[in-house]
């Protein structure tokens, strides 16, 4: 088994060389692997070590944080593939105002790797139709839209609203978005949530006020367990 999976490795080598070279979106150098080179992969800001699996902020042995001790968010679980540092935090920008197929199956498959308890179904955090005009795509989905091809789970398109266009979280600081965010979302009357476990793709969690918001929505549409799945998390400065 490990002979054949270490062959196949090189297969996938040997394939990767034969791909025209492309310049490495961070550093310019020659990349067979299509966005980054593999000495920038390998420096990209993972999430590692212990940390809280509710909310996904550091947290000793990988316990439970005090926060969400105190008081839990309206979701259940947090998997991030990286922390929202440099240059992820460019990637992810890029991600938000150009609509790059190749960076968006770049970060969704970095998160889908991350994932290890499978829930029923997915959505996309929605974008209100007013922004959604004006950008003309909302990155969430194609995130979401990626990740369930990937892991093969269904995605609910249309199953949540964005009702208020608040103004962006990060024009405001942090202690207002909570406010600033409630009743934003609404679950459709037919969405087909009621007892699932359902994870919520978004690019980047800062306070969580709006996975939180929107988790809140499907818990009263019925849905038993919600997850947050974001490509960045992030960290508070320490
Ligand atoms: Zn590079
Ligand atoms: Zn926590």
């Amino acid at each position: 088994m490990f002979i054949l999976s270490h062959h196949l490795l090189n297969i996938g080598a040997i394939f990767a060389r034969m791909l025209p070279a492309q310049p490495c979106l961070l550093c310019g150098a020659d990349s067979h692997t299509g966005l980054c080179c593999s000495a920038c992969d390998a420096d990209l800001p993972r999430l590692t070590g212990a940390h809280c699996p509710v909310c996904g902020l550091p947290a000793p042995n990988g316990n439970l944080c005090g926060a969400c001790l105190k008081q839990p968010p309206p979701f259940d679980h947090t998997v991030a593939a990286y922390r929202y540092a440099f240059p992820v935090d460019k990637l992810v920008q890029e991600l938000k105002f150009r609509e790059r197929l190749i960076l968006v199956n770049y970060l969704a498959d970095a998160l889908a790797q991350r994932i290890t308890l499978r829930p029923d179904c997915i959505v996309a955090l929605p974008l209100h139709p007013a922004r959604l005009r004006e950008r003309g795509f909302n990155q969430s989905l194609l995130l979401a839209r990626r990740i369930a091809r990937r892991l093969d789970l269904p995605l609910l398109a249309d199953a949540c609203e964005r009702v208020r266009n608040t103004p962006p979280q990060s024009s405001l600081p942090w202690k207002e978005r909570d406010k600033n965010m409630r009743q934003a979302f609404v679950c459709q009357p037919g969405a087909a949530v009621h007892g699932k476990h359902v994870a919520i793709v978004d690019d980047v969690m800062t306070t969580g006020a709006s996975i939180g918001e929107l988790a809140r929505a499907l818990k009263q549409a019925g849905a038993r367990e919600v997850s947050a799945w974001v490509v960045a998390r992030t960290m508070p400065h320490v």
